[in-house]
């Protein structure tokens, strides 16, 4: 793992982005932001899942209209997160029309490629920067591959054109992604944005374009960096495609906020791309959110769906209890809890875990050893075996993390 690449920090609501902090969760809503209650109740359900951030869209008169009360709302639930608003072609209209709005949001995006054409963009654009350093907010320039700001790629094409061997068109397309973002972010400072206020993506949707254009970018500025593989996709290719996209890049210590950008299965919870965003970090040693649960694959030797069943319900209730958890038991994050299913690597691995079980194969006695803290502290037997090591678990919880002073109200 190298050293994070240093970075300023800029402080967005309260939450330090920065190579001096954590890597950031964020997230975003897909909810109509005119609908205040609805968005509310999607932002508390982001935030309870871990999002540190959160960002809506501000796309009309009406989703900006309800800013302040989708934050009055979450303030009566007890919940006060940096809410980021999401701007794009009439960001500077709104900004000046709802100066409440504009106050309550703890940045604001703004994508270079979509502030207006020809002389109305770096109207446009000063105008978002004015009112940013009017309220003291931070902003990210956004730059998106799908919306590139079509000046600054047609003046590269011109120059590539001129040029004796010519760059490839994905080679260029990624020069003007950086030039995009850096012109734009010196020309953000050039009208009085402090260089502590702002932040930087390139987004694109393919993990090697992303490795490279964040690795051309990296070295040019020492602006955190938000990451992010654009349009993921839905469910297993989305998660699989953010993981393989960010790790190298976290790994390089390059990235100090991220969000996955999933496509949620129809019904399903916003909530999945806030737990792939943990546990990328979590699996690459970059942050701790809730204890690991190791379990092994299982194959001919564990032919009962028992052991998947324990797994899943262990995985489940650490994720469920874990705010409850959080509040009293600090440092439980921590814990390693191991859920094997035969002796051939069961108390191995058990024994590397805090507390671990190694359930018996086909054709094994029928008793499953529980290791704690690297011994043998019981063996259970019977058909309450889940339920047995649940209380086991929690036993273990409160006396090794429950000595600790409590943090928080
Ligand atoms: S621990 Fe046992 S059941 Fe699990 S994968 Fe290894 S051999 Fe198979």
């Amino acid at each position: 793992m190298s050293e994070r690449r240093h970075t300023v920090t800029v402080n967005v609501g309260g939450v330090p982005i920065g190579s001096a902090h954590p890597v950031v969760v964020q997230s975003m809503t897909n909810t109509d932001t005119a609908d205040a209650e609805g968005t509310a109740i999607q932002i508390a359900q982001l935030v309870r899942a871990g999002s540190e951030l959160v960002r809506v869209t501000v796309n009309t008169r009406e989703a900006a209209a309800a800013v302040p009360e989708i934050v009055a709302r979450l303030a009566e639930v007890g919940i006060e997160v940096p809410i980021v608003g999401d701007f794009h072609y009439n960001g500077h209209i709104l900004l000046r029309e709802f100066p409440e709005t504009a106050r309550l949001l703890a940045k604001y995006r703004i994508n270079p490629g979509n502030v207006g054409a020809g002389q109305h963009h770096d109207a446009n654009f000063a105008t978002m920067i004015e009112v940013a350093k009017e309220f003291g907010k931070p902003v990210r320039i956004g730059v998106n591959w799908g919306s590139l700001d079509q000046q600054v790629l047609a003046r590269l094409m011109d120059a590539n054109t001129a040029q004796g061997s010519p760059k490839s068109g994905t080679d260029v397309m990624i020069d003007a992604m950086v030039v995009s973002a850096l012109e734009s972010a010196r020309y953000a400072e050039k009208l009085g944005l402090a260089h502590d206020k702002i932040i930087i993506s390139v987004k694109v949707s393919s993990a090697p374009e992303l490795w490279q254009v964040y690795r051309q970018l990296a070295p040019l500025c020492d602006y955190p960096l938000h990451l992010g593989l654009t349009e993921a996709g839905m469910g297993m290719k989305g998660m699989v495609a953010s993981s393989v996209a960010l790790a190298p890049l976290l790994v390089d210590g390059i990235g100090d906020t991220i969000r996955v950008s999933l496509t949620p299965e129809p019904g399903a919870s916003r909530k999945l791309e806030v737990e792939v965003a943990q546990q990328i970090l979590q699996s690459l040693g970059l942050r701790q959110f809730l204890p690991q649960v190791t379990s092994c694959p299982g194959c001919g030797r564990t032919t009962s769906t028992f052991f998947q069943g324990l797994a899943q319900k262990i995985q489940d209730y650490i994720r469920d209890t874990m705010p409850e958890w959080k509040a009293r038991y600090p440092g439980v994050e921590d814990m390693q809890v191991a859920v094997m299913g035969c002796i051939v690597n069961g108390p191995g691995e058990s024994k590397h875990a805090n507390i671990g079980i190694s359930l018996p194969g086909t054709g094994e006695d029928p008793r499953a050893p529980v290791y704690q803290d690297g011994k043998l502290l019981t063996t259970l037997k019977g058909p309450r075996i889940a339920e047995d090591f649940q209380e086991l678990l929690e036993r273990y919880v409160e006396s090794r993390y429950g000595q600790r002073e409590p943090v928080g109200p």
